[in-house]
């Protein structure tokens, strides 16, 4: 009988054998494309030589949301097959079809991480996602999926959670991006999907659609090899031998223009905002007649538009709402101490992306 300290069986996907101390990239068919070539589900299986849990990094599941494919590039680097223990599988392009054509979506007009747990006779986005459903979330005891704010928006790198998971606030917390945020998980998205099968998942939102920021780049990497830490796959800090209370929202709101024409920033991502603060002011075209934008509430900045030419009604910046302010970053005995003094002290609400706000 195997103990725990043998070396690990040799991990087996879609038919290819990958020993315990090696990696290797793979290639899964999804589907035939318009050109007659298949279309493939590009994958990098870093398997240990020791013994441990198996989890994922995916990115570009919108597929011009690129700044995973730009972390999941910096861990492959970073990651050695010989000190890891378990198994890592780094997904880069999730929607390679959208990563393509520099697009959100799929060539069937399908937001992928709304077609989940999808099925292998139906369309092409709910085949790519049973793919992905049945290679990669099955297999995998822990998620990591990274996404970006949409074109000529910025969002502050910022962890999505499912609420009422202490235990995924204390992965959160390893991560160690700027906020964490908690929201009910919405359906047929790959987060929901996990849940249901029990996988836990952090979702990274950082930076801006179809671009490299070092900033975005450097936290998610940092804080995908702190969790991998703070689980015992590889020796290394977990940044939670201090445990500062994190900062938690748990609700935000956009602040659009209040007319049309040229916005001048006074606040960006990052900033700490309270209610009737001054974040922007949208005037004409020669600067005339300038009206204020304010803040609705106390919280911080956690996306912008980077985009100055504005129409009313457009969506200039999101604020999440903090209500501890106070302790963030204090000392905590405890991480179960850490995560009780910074629960929000307001329900739960869904989280929205700006294009799906009315
Ligand atoms: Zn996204």
């Amino acid at each position: 009988m195997q103990t725990d300290s043998s070396a690990p069986d040799p991990y087996e996907i879609s038919g290819e054998v990958i020993a315990a101390g090696t990696r290797q990239n793979i290639a899964i068919p999804v589907s035939q494309s318009v050109s007659g070539l298949s279309a493939n589900l590009a994958l990098q299986v870093i398997h240990g030589k020791q013994r441990g849990p198996c989890i994922f990094v995916s990115g570009a599941i919108h597929g011009d949301e690129i700044i995973g494919t730009a972390v999941i590039q910096r861990l492959t680097a970073l990651l050695h097959p010989e000190t890891l223990s378990g198994t890592v599988i780094l997904a880069p392009a999730v929607n390679i079809y959208g990563f393509v054509q520099h697009s959100r979506y799929l060539p069937d007009r399908r937001d992928l991480n709304r077609s989940f747990p999808g099925n292998p006779g139906g369309s092409l986005a709910s085949q790519l996602a049973y793919c992905f459903l049945e290679n990669v979330i099955d297999r995998c005891s822990l998620g990591i999926d990274i996404h970006t704010a949409a074109i000529h928006r910025y969002n502050l790198p910022q962890i999505r959670v499912a609420s009422g998971s202490p235990y995924l606030i204390e992965l959160a917390m390893a991560f160690g991006a700027p906020i964490i945020i908690e929201s009910p998980l919405r359906p047929g998205s790959m987060r929901a999907l996990a849940a249901d099968r029990e996988t836990p998942m952090l979702l990274l939102e950082a930076g801006e659609a179809l671009r490299f920021d070092r900033h975005s780049i450097a936290i998610g990497a940092a804080g995908v090899l702190r969790v991998l830490a703070h689980i015992g796959m590889i020796a290394a800090d977990d940044g939670l031998s201090h445990i500062g209370i994190p900062l938690r929202a748990n609700r935000s709101l956009w602040v659009r223009a209040p007319r049309g024409g040229v916005s001048r920033r006074r606040h960006r991502s990052g900033d700490i905002v309270h209610r009737g603060d001054v974040l922007a002011q949208v005037g004409g075209l020669f600067g005339e007649d300038l009206m204020d934008v304010l803040s609705p509430l106390d919280g911080i900045i956690i996306g912008h538009t980077t985009l100055p030419v504005v129409n009313q009604g457009d969506a200039l910046f999101h604020v999440a709402e903090v209500a501890n302010f106070e302790n963030a970053g204090k000392q905590a005995g405890s991480i179960i101490e850490a995560i009780s003094v910074s629960a929000p002290p307001f329900p739960a609400e869904p989280l929205l992306d700006e294009d799906e706000v009315h």
